[in-house]
């Protein structure tokens, strides 16, 4: 069973004089342990993309069923819970809370969870160790570099085991070095996880970790690359 199918999702902002159709008909599968980027121009639709399968977003029409769920029959609470328990993200500008520790950080997720608090440590500790910050977790997410911030994001999008991870932009506002050390880390708990990613990018070299790239236009998918054994920069 697919991770993430979505099946024609369109997107119609109305306006007062014009409305936008920022999705057009989308359909497409991800399978379980798919590590999937999503390129495109600015304002083809790709925020709008992840903001409904992050159900931040409502669609137009389509339907999105994410491993076997379909988001739209849910309530609120149930919405909630499914965001939490199903979804982690990333963001361009990392969104950590500056005056916690990176520890802090990592695991407030789980704070909502009531997990006793060694086991909430432990977690954080086997997940900081793999993605190098162990010897960062007392410091303030204030005070560490861009790289160090989005590791620890990924750590904390991580802490509660989604099925799928939602990245938008992860080393938009990384220099080369830290893009690759944060793609690194992604490509890690893709490969020993069998965590599926989906990944917003504009970004030739965090695409070219990608098993598979959409490329987005006007709101459709109008080509899709896979990766063959050797990578190449798309
Ligand atoms: P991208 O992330 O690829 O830059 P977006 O998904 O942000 O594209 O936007 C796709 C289109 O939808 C653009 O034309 C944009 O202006 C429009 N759009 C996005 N969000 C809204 C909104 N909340 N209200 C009206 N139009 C929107
Ligand atoms: P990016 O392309 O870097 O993701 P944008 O500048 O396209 O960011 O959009 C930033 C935010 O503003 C997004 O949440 C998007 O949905 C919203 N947005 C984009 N275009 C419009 C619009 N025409 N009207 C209202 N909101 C918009």
């Amino acid at each position: 069973m697919p991770v993430l199918e979505v099946n024609g999702l369109s997107k119609i902002y109305e306006g007062k004089k014009i409305s936008t159709r920022a999705l057009d008909h989308v359909s497409f599968k991800i399978e379980t342990g798919q590590f999937v980027g999503i390129m495109g121009p600015s304002g083809s639709g790709k925020t709008t993309l992840l903001n409904v399968i992050a159900t931040i977003d409502e669609p137009t029409s389509g339907t999105l069923t994410l491993n076997g769920l379909d988001p739209q029959k849910l309530n609120k609470d149930e919405t909630a819970l499914f965001r939490r328990r199903q979804l982690g993200f990333i963001f361009q500008r990392f969104n950590l809370l500056d005056t916690l520790t990176v520890e802090e950080n990592i695991v407030l997720p789980l704070t909502l969870e009531g997990l006793p608090i060694h086991e909430m440590k432990s977690r954080a500790q086997s997940l900081a160790a793999r993605l190098g910050i162990e010897s960062i977790m007392k410091q303030y997410a204030g005070e560490i570099s861009g790289g160090q911030m989005q590791r620890t994001a990924i750590a904390r999008a991580l802490i509660h085991k989604p099925s799928l991870l939602l990245a938008d932009e992860p080393t938009g506002n990384l220099d080369s070095r830290s893009s690759r050390e944060v793609m690194e880390a992604f490509e890690l708990i893709n490969r020993e996880d069998k965590t599926t990613i989906l990944m917003v990018t504009h970004d030739a070299i965090a695409a070219s970790y990608c098993h598979r790239v959409l490329f987005i236009k006007d709101g459709r998918i109008y080509n899709e690359i896979y990766r063959g054994d050797n990578r190449q920069v798309f």
